[in-house]
């Protein structure tokens, strides 16, 4: 994998800062000029990502152009035809005191910022934030992640093939890199990853007083209740947990159901899962999800040893599912019922394909055991009751809450992206996109000819003046 010498990061920075102070990224024409160029980026190698992927996910084709390449493209699009609209200064409405003023908010850009993804959705995590900064007029260094090496030095390759290189460069590599990167002081930091790294990042931001996004991660529930489809819920369930072999930080991370429906829940779950792992007609007559090439693999040994070791230290009992292949770094989408609040499945995020499913007594004991819990940054809950659907929303927090359906709110458009509590603080997505790299810089031409209107503000006070404050 390529890495960035540490001259060379300063030097990098050096040469967005020179670039961002001459004024080069502020005109609109210019801005998306370079969001075409990201858009033709995207487009003209979609089958070098995919093979990039390929490597260091196995993660088939149709993953990748669903889950990143076209969300990514649709977020071009979105910004590029709003950018100009969004950046107009925006006049306020205003006391009759002030209107002579022409109280104005400017959409400024923040100036240099930083960009580290990480590697499960390694395109869109990296280059969305990118689209963010170059609508703003800012400049950037972006550091992808390299647990994703291929992907890593393909984005390092294309960059300044497609970007004007002196307002964003790629920087590679990994501990050293980051951490050369957060000593130097950037006008806006946005991290995707764990908590663990992000509280690094946001006290390294936090010695400049930077202004930080972090994207993490956490442990999202799904409520199941008896009135929902069970076959669709299954489906979609499972659905969540076989995609990029459930390394998502959105995907269901357990289930909560009542004893009486767990049975019909657990059936569907293995139906559906089934379904799922039939082999395509190119594939062979494998039903086994370690043979099956629809099925991405573990990133790395250290991951795939993680998500063994949690399989070994459940007390849980393996409903489907089990199988591991350490060469191959495949788990099987694995299914656990009997799981108890303090068994190993339950400490931390799974970020893996294992399925713990608890069983509590009714919607509300749910609702406690969601509320005794760190924020998520997904809530489900599969209910055909608005009743029900909303005594969850109103008694709960998470960055997002979906009703029947997983995954989605990445990709709807409209909706922001981010999480709250633990699982992070601001967010993106279509205008929050452009919103998080610009500052709203507040101001008014006071004219001269007011002074009669403001006098009354000056020295020698008296209580007489107070009435025309
Ligand atoms: P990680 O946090 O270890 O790595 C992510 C990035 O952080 C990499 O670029 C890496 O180089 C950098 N990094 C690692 N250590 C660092 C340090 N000490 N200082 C500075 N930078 C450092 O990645 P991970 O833990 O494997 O990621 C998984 C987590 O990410 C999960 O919790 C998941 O939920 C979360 N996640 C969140 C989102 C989101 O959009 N909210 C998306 C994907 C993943």
């Amino acid at each position: 994998m390529l890495e960035t010498s540490v001259d060379n990061i300063q030097k990098a920075y050096d040469t967005v800062t020179e670039t961002f102070l001459s004024g080069k990224t502020r005109p609109i024409a210019w801005r998306k000029h370079q969001i075409k160029q990201l858009g033709f980026l995207v487009q003209d190698n979609e089958d070098a990502f995919c093979a990039a992927l390929e490597k260091d996910l196995g993660r088939p084709h149709f993953e990748t152009i669903t889950a990143e390449i076209n969300p990514m493209k649709a977020e071009i699009n979105d910004v590029h035809d709003h950018v100009a609209h969004w950046a107009k200064p925006t006049r306020v409405k205003t006391s009759p005191t002030w209107m002579a003023a022409k109280p104005t908010i400017y959409h400024e850009p923040k100036g240099i910022v930083l960009v580290i993804g990480t590697w499960n959705y390694p395109i869109t995590l990296l280059l969305t934030p990118l689209l963010g900064a170059i609508s703003a007029g800012c400049t950037a260094l972006v550091k992808p992640a390299e647990q994703a090496p291929h992907t890593s030095d393909l984005l390092a390759s294309l960059l300044p093939k497609y970007l004007d290189p002196t307002s964003f460069i790629c920087i590679t590599g990994g501990l050293e890199q980051s951490s050369a990167l957060l000593k130097l002081r950037f006008d806006h930091v946005f991290y995707t990853g764990s908590g663990n790294v992000g509280r690094i990042v946001a006290k390294a931001a936090a010695e400049h007083l930077t202004p930080v996004t972090l994207e993490l991660g956490g442990k999202s529930p799904a409520i199941v209740l008896e009135d929902a489809n069970l076959d669709v819920v299954a489906k979609r369930i499972v659905w969540a947990k076989f995609v990029n072999a459930g390394q998502i930080c959105i995907s269901v991370d357990y289930v909560l159901t009542t004893p009486a429906l767990e049975p019909k829940l657990l059936a569907a779950l293995k139906r559906a899962l089934a379904a799922l792992s039939a082999p395509s007609s190119s594939s062979g007559s494998s039903t086994s999800l370690l043979q099956n090439p629809n099925y991405s693999r573990i990133v790395n040994a250290n991951h795939f040893k993680r998500v063994c070791a949690l399989l070994d230290a459940t007390k849980g009992e393996v409903v489907v599912g089990g199988g591991k292949d350490e060469k191959e770094r495949k788990v099987e989408v694995t299914i656990v019922r009997n799981v108890k609040e303090d068994d190993a499945l339950m400490k931390d995020e799974i970020f893996g394909p294992i399925l713990p499913v608890l069983t509590l007594p009714s919607l509300e004991a749910m609702t406690r055991f969601i509320q005794a819990r760190e924020t998520p940054l997904a809530l489900y809950v599969f209910t055909s009751s608005r009743a029900s659907r909303d005594y969850v929303f109103e008694r709960t927090r998470s960055g997002s809450f979906m009703q029947n359906d997983v995954l989605v709110q990445f990709m709807i458009p409209g909706l922001p992206f981010g999480g709250t509590g633990q699982a992070g603080y601001g967010n993106y997505h279509g205008r929050r996109t452009f919103d998080t790299f610009s500052h709203e810089r507040a101001s008014a031409s006071v004219p001269t000819w007011m002074e009669p209107v403001l006098a009354s503000r000056y020295p020698p006070y008296s209580p007489g003046k107070l009435k025309f404050l």
